[in-house]
């Protein structure tokens, strides 16, 4: 009816001017972070199966907010790419996370196969700036080009035009790995992958969800794993939480995994006395 109607509109408008300056005011707080303080990266080591050894590790970035506490990447990322914000925040975690690899290589704590993971928003990859900058930072840092390893979602690259191709390929062209994030969630058809110049796949955690508990999830495991490596990949598997789930992708021949199960994310400050452990083991 008509007054419900009326009575809708009052209790919504207030909310919704209340959303809309709680975002101008949270974006106006994130651009001065990205200038200032108040972003970090986190780093989770990858592992290498076979040995237990750490080959390398991803930045995962969180905001401390001066006083809404901390807030996850799922939560402020979507809003930066609303809004224009993401290059900002890409290029500061690009050179952030290459000169934190730079620090531990000049500190004699990793070796040259070790790796930084980047994860790249799906703008990124469209922007021909972001070629430039990453090309950039490596010279900067002089770090290794191959021991920077960006990871892309399968949505990024399958929204797919033949710009993000040439990107892609430009990136490649530096040197640098390109990994294909969150393998398995996606709804398009698997031929890209062979056609793609990328290096590895992440498979999501949930292709691994029933490791241990389903009894045929092991055979899924091993199908995707084949199919990778049919295309000349190699998978990461991440979102390990058990022995079990461990156990069950080292007996599948699987090579590398990530995990709580291993180590959460942890910032820099904790990654050498995590070398150090898994190196002496
Ligand atoms: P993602 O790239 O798929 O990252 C993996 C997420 O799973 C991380 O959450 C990580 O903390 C979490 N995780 C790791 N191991 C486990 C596990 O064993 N179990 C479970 N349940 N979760 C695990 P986080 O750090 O909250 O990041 C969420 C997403 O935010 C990332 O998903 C990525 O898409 C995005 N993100 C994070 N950092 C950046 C960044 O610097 N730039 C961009 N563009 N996106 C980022
Ligand atoms: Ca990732
Ligand atoms: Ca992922
Ligand atoms: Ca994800």
């Amino acid at each position: 009816s008509k007054a419900e109607g009326l009575n809708r509109l009052h209790v919504f408008e207030p909310g919704l001017l209340l959303i809309r300056r709680l975002r101008s005011q949270l974006l106006e707080d994130l651009r001065a972070a990205i200038k200032g303080e108040g972003l970090v990266l986190h780093y989770q080591p990858v592992v290498e199966l076979g040995t237990g050894q750490i080959e390398g590790v991803e930045a995962l970035i969180r905001w401390d907010h001066p006083t809404r506490g901390r807030i996850m990447p799922d939560e402020f990322i979507p809003l930066a790419e609303d809004a224009g914000l993401i290059s900002e925040l890409g290029l500061w975690v690009l050179s952030t996370a290459v000169g934190q690899l730079r620090r531990w290589i000049d500190a004699d704590l990793v070796d040259s196969r070790f790796s930084v993971r980047i994860n790249i928003s799906a703008t990124d990859l469209q922007s021909l700036q972001f070629i430039e900058d990453v090309r950039a930072v490596l010279k900067q840092t002089g770090v290794r080009p191959a021991q920077v390893v960006l990871e892309l979602t399968e949505a990024a690259i399958v929204r797919g035009n033949d710009l993000d191709r040439y990107s892609l390929g430009g990136l490649r062209g530096l040197g640098v790995g390109i990994e294909i994030d969150d393998f398995g969630t996606g709804y398009s058809s698997i031929s890209y992958l062979r056609l793609l110049p990328v290096d590895r796949v992440k498979v999501d955690r949930s292709l691994i969800e029933g490791l241990g508990t389903d009894p045929s999830q092991p055979a899924l495991v091993a199908a995707v794993l084949q199919l990778v490596r049919a295309c000349g990949l190699e998978a990461v598997w991440e979102g390990v939480e058990t022995a079990e789930q461990a156990e069950h992708l080292r007996n599948l021949g699987c090579l590398s995994a990530q995990g709580y199960f291993f180590s959460k994310p942890v910032p820099p400050e904790q990654i050498p006395a995590l070398l150090a452990q898994t190196s002496s083991q």
